[in-house]
């Protein structure tokens, strides 16, 4: 048994522990849970504890569905919204086979095969997410707008907010648990919130992610009201994105700075962005994953609708932000398409790999865009050489079918199951007669 395990054991004693739950992620991002208790630990941090992977989205075919969920003790953290006494404690895990190998179906092993690749050429990735959700008055109900919290709008400050209220409750209780908030304001929609988490390595911020969306939603519950991460609630409000900053560092120097260089971007940022932008459109299917994803790319609102890059330019797919001249280790780019309905793991893996495969194959970057690319004609931004991204989910798929990339990121359990569930949720929304329609045809046909 390690150090880190052994601390664990030592502080369950000391914080007389009764649950541990032993957390870990499904294909689609949700978030599973076994509760077990203190005396089991010992043997899961040796062998793992068993469950049936057949019951978990994208796990196993029912013929090999004995797996082991192995506990990472890097991520022991008390759980802040219950009780103290007795004490609740989690830990991610990772999910191993019954013969000890790692499952590829497990999306945290995706991603660490992926940041493992990067390493071996020298790089550690860094993620910075800036998540966005809407508060609702109640819990949701079947063919029922929600009525969101308030009546506020970006960076508003209004007196007895709700919204400020559930944030420093919700920030307090993150950064209870480790995880540190940069900043955190009203977004553009009435009930609209956004939280920015401090950079830190791709598999902390991807755990981090998975708990925050937890956190989050256990506050409003604790305050009567409904949180959600839905990219796109109203068609008339924007969407809720988790706009992703993103670095390289060889050792400790961010492999994106140059100094002197434009935008002090270096040669491997420059070649980063290449990547992200020439795969951007087969990545699409992880980074927004839902039938509802689409629709917030679709309607300006600072979420992207095209493949382009550019420094202040916010309808930009690529921002390199302002650059910070007392913080040139702060060099990064952002990329706007990311939600937060993602799988984290899965996101961060395609990003990086994209990302990598524009630094090895020397890609060169496009030129920037200097314009609102929305305002354009259709014949300018082709005149550009700015592309769409996919439309909507059917697009999405059916690009990521052909990706080269995609299938050896994901690796062949995750990509075939996954597309097969996206093109079944694609079938079934396609199949729906929606209220649009009856409103547009009724009255007249
Ligand atoms: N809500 C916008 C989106 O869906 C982003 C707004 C912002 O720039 O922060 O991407
Ligand atoms: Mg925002
Ligand atoms: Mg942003």
């Amino acid at each position: 048994m390690g150090k880190q395990e052994d601390f664990v054991l030592r502080a369950l004693e000391e914080r007389d522990v009764r649950f541990v739950r032993l957390w870990f992620t499904d294909v689609l991002g949700f978030l599973k849970s076994v509760a077990v208790a203190p005396a089991e630990l010992e043997g899961a941090f040796e062998e793992g504890i068993g469950f049936d992977g057949s019951a978990i989205e994208g796990f196993a075919r029912v013929y090999e569905a004995d797996m082991l969920a192995k506990p990472d003790p890097s991520t022991f953290q008390l759980l802040p919204w219950r009780s103290e006494d007795p004490a609740t404690a989690r830990m991610f895990c990772d999910i191993v086979m019954p013969d000890g190998s790692p499952s590829y179906a497990d999306p945290r092993f995706v991603l660490k095969r992926t940041l493992s690749k990067a390493a071996e050429q020298g790089f550690t990735f860094y993620t910075h997410p800036e998540i966005e959700f809407y508060l609702f008055k109640d819990t949701p109900q079947a063919g029922v707008e929600p009525v969101p919290v308030d009546r506020s709008g970006y960076f508003d400050h209004t007196a007895q907010s709700m919204g400020a209220d559930f944030r420093r409750v919700a920030i307090t209780m993150l950064e209870s648990m480790g995880i540190s908030v940069e900043f955190s304001h009203h977004e553009g929609g009435p009930g609209q919130q956004e939280i920015d988490l401090r950079y830190a390595d791709a598999l902390s911020t991807a755990d981090n992610i998975m708990t925050f969306r937890t956190v989050i939603r256990e506050v409003a519950l604790s305050q009567g009201i409904w949180a959600t991460f839905m990219p796109k609630p109203f068609t008339t409000h924007p969407g809720s994105g988790m706009h992703t900053h993103v670095s390289l560092f060889e050792g400790d120097q961010n492999a994106f700075y140059e100094a002197g260089a434009e935008y002090q971007l270096s040669q491997t940022g420059r070649r980063f962005i290449a990547g992200v932008l020439r795969h951007a459109p087969e990545i699409s299917v992880v980074t927004n994953q839902w039938v509802n994803s689409y629709k917030r790319l679709m309607f300006g609102g600072e979420a992207p609708s095209y493949v382009c890059w550019g420094h202040n330019n916010r309808s930009a797919m690529v921002r390199v932000p302002m650059y910070k001249p007392l913080k040139h280790a702060s060099t990064r780019v952002e990329l706007r398409t990311v939600d937060a309905a993602c799988n984290p793991y899965l996101a961060f893996a395609v990003i990086l790999a994209a990302g990598m495969k524009g630094i090895t194959e020397s890609y060169e970057l496009p030129r920037e865009a200097e314009d609102d690319v929305w305002t354009l004609s259709e014949r300018e931004r082709q005149s550009l050489g700015i592309d769409p991204l996919p439309k909507n989910l059917d697009a999405a798929i059916t690009i990521a079918e052909r990706s080269e990339l995609l299938a050896e990121t994901l690796g062949e359990t995750v990509f075939d199951f996954f597309l097969r569930n996206k093109r079944a949720e694609w079938d079934a929304y396609r199949g729906q007669v929606s209220a649009f329609e009856r409103d547009q045809m009724l009255p007249v046909i």
